[in-house]
């Protein structure tokens, strides 16, 4: 379908799924707005402004002109032109509050009369979501912004639309200029995310007084400053059991069971012993009061059993459901007395993993006789969801989250070869859980899975939406409207051929570094002539953008390696070159960073 007025169409009727039934009643008029109204859309379709005005009503905080200042900045970058001095008629949109007129977070987009577009909302965020709505389906050219004839009411189905950036490694989101970063966090406030998550990996320091812990909360301060920014809410993971690499050697713990799958660092602490839990606990105290300083209102901790973490000794096993579950419930009594209305969540990450130790029905037995204090069970793994939530209910009756893994799996380095789009896996992880969750957050290692983020974020936004509407939007927006049906080909064929490894790595010395690749090919070569040929045809400020650029790679990558059957060769080392200057990488460990540079 490259006819732009077909794909807007279709996304307006798709995004009638978004109406919940509260709002659909008889004499709401919802739904007959609904699309394009007769005659409306060749008043919208194919008219285009270079001259764009806001109108605010009833509001006018730092949320909303966060939200105006990126609008503008994407109209910008994708344009080139300057909307605020723009010449001809302008395009007035109007950003409405209207307390409690919809569900929070909610947005409605109605196209009043010729050259003005409202959004309504009950909240600052849903008019952020609104316009984030309105740029992503409309189209921007040099010529000029071309409003999407999308229109009506739609409402996020999933409270619970976090992110977490993981901050290690020197990767992207541990290394980049921050201004980049923050931009990236903006960018996926447009897509409907809702929090932000950071973790304060204390391993890496000597106690928070370390001057490089304190430059390393200085830097997640930031990340989740720029969050509340947008309206985000803010998140802190950490492991109920975490230790500085200082940590008293008579308090360490003992390595978790099954310590193969679940890890350790080796510097966790034993709640059991004299004085260990009270030192756990005064960590935690330590590190929420440097975010306090920095002046970030904490909304959320996310409680971690393993990976790193647990204790394997005798009075803390079953760790989940005896050892995890008492600090859990310390952890956030504590926390909740320092800053009231805090939430915490309960990871069962690795619980039970490959032998069944009574974890999950241990818990399950704990809130029968006992309320819980946190608020979420978090549930999933590195494959699928975990069986005991198939056959049993959330233990305590608790609203459930995932965590889905977009960045890790099947190939390494993570990003090593440019992006890595996998729609049809996590469809086919969404669906069976869709009807569970209240939402999740997502496990990010940097930019390269851009394209993950998008499509789960439309899950949780409506969860029944098939992924094909989501990854449309992206590449419609993105890339090009008129190629879209040929570039989601060439993903689908990515998707199939993902699986790109490096193997011999560079931590053994002077070992050769091969690469492995997929033995079946769905049509990297097709895929990567699919990608080259529209290059040619895309205006210079999306072909140079890193979201084509990485698409573009990861088909040349597909092609040249099975060429070269697993050899790099000039080409593939351009290539890594190019990735580790979009990613920031130079200072990167190997794990996250592109190979051979
Ligand atoms: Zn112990």
């Amino acid at each position: 379908m490259t006819n732009r007025r077909q794909f807007l169409r279709k996304s307006a009727l798709l995004g009638a799924a978004s109406l919940t039934a509260d709002y659909l009643l008889a004499n709401d008029k919802v739904a007959e707005h609904h699309g394009p109204k007769p005659g409306s859309e060749c008043i919208y379709d194919g008219k285009i402004y270079q001259n764009i005005k806001f109108q605010t009503f009833n509001s006018s905080n730092d949320i909303l002109n966060n939200a105006i200042r990126i609008f503008n900045r994407e109209l910008h970058t994708r344009t080139g032109l300057d909307f605020s001095t723009g010449k001809g008629n302008p395009l007035t949109i109007e950003l409405r509050a209207v307390p409690q007129s919809m569900p929070l977070e909610a947005f409605r987009i109605e196209h009043l009369e010729a050259d003005r577009i409202s959004i309504k909302a009950s909240d600052d965020k849903g008019l952020l979501f609104g316009l984030g709505k309105l740029l992503h389906t409309s189209l921007l050219t040099t010529a000029g912004f071309t409003p999407g004839t999308w229109q009506g009411l739609s409402v996020p189905e999933k409270p619970f639309r976090m992110i977490y950036f993981a901050t290690h490694f020197y990767n992207f989101y541990h290394e980049a200029p921050i201004d980049q970063v923050i931009k990236y966090i903006e960018d996926l406030a447009f897509w409907g995310y809702n929090g932000i998550a950071v973790w304060f990996d204390m391993h890496h320091y000597n106690g928070i007084r370390d001057a490089e812990a304190q430059l390393m909360i200085d830097r997640l301060a930031l990340l989740l400053q720029a969050g509340k920014s947008v309206g985000m809410k803010t998140m802190l993971t950490m492991l109920a059991n975490e230790g500085y690499a200082s940590s008293p050697l008579n308090l360490r713990a003992k390595a978790p069971k099954q310590v193969n799958l679940r890890g350790k660092y080796g510097v966790e602490i034993c709640p059991s012993q004299p004085g260990g839990a009270e030192l756990i606990l005064k960590q935690v105290d330590q590190e929420l009061d440097e975010f306090i300083k920095r002046g970030v209102a904490v909304d959320y901790l996310s409680l971690w059993p393993y990976d790193q973490g647990g204790c394997g000794c005798d009075q803390c096993t079953p760790w989940g459901s005896n050892g995890f579950l008492k600090m859990t419930n310390r952890i956030t009594k504590q926390a909740q007395k320092k800053i009231p209305g805090l939430k915490t969540i309960q990871s069962t990450w690795l619980f039970d993993i490959a032998v069944d130790e009574g974890e999950w029905a241990g818990l399950a037995k704990a809130y029968n006789r006992e309320k819980p204090v946190v608020s979420y069970i978090m549930a999933d793994s590195h494959e699928t969801f975990p069986k005991y939530l198939m056959n049993n209910p959330v233990p305590g009756n608790l609203p459930l989250l995932n965590f889905p893994e977009i960045s890790m799996w099947n190939s390494w380095p993570w990003g090593g070869f440019g992006a890595n789009p996998l729609p049809q896996r996590f469809q086919d992880l969404w669906s069976p859980i869709k009807d569970q969750v209240a939402g999740g957050y997502l496990y990010s290692e940097g930019l390269f899975e851009d394209l993950n983020k998008v499509l789960y974020s439309r899950f949780y936004w409506d969860s029944q939406e098939p992924v094909g509407v989501a990854l449309r939007e992206y590449v419609a927006f993105n890339f090009s409207i008129d190629h879209a049906d040929r570039i989601i080909e060439a993903i689908h064929i990515m998707e199939k051929n993902h699986g790109l490894n490096m193997v011999n790595n560079e931590l053994v010395k002077n070992a050769p570094t091969r690469f492995t690749v997929p033995e079946n090919d769905f049509g990297a070569k097709r895929a990567y002539q699919l990608l080259s040929d529209i290059d040619l045809d895309l205006p210079r400020n999306v072909k140079t953008s890193w979201r084509w650029r990485i698409l573009m790679l990861r088909a040349m990558f597909d092609v040249e390696f099975r060429l070269s059957k697993g050899v790099e060769n000039p080409k593939i080392i351009a290539g890594f070159k190019e990735l580790g200057q979009i990613y920031s990488s130079k200072k990167a460990n190997i794990h996250v960073r592109p190979p051979l540079i």
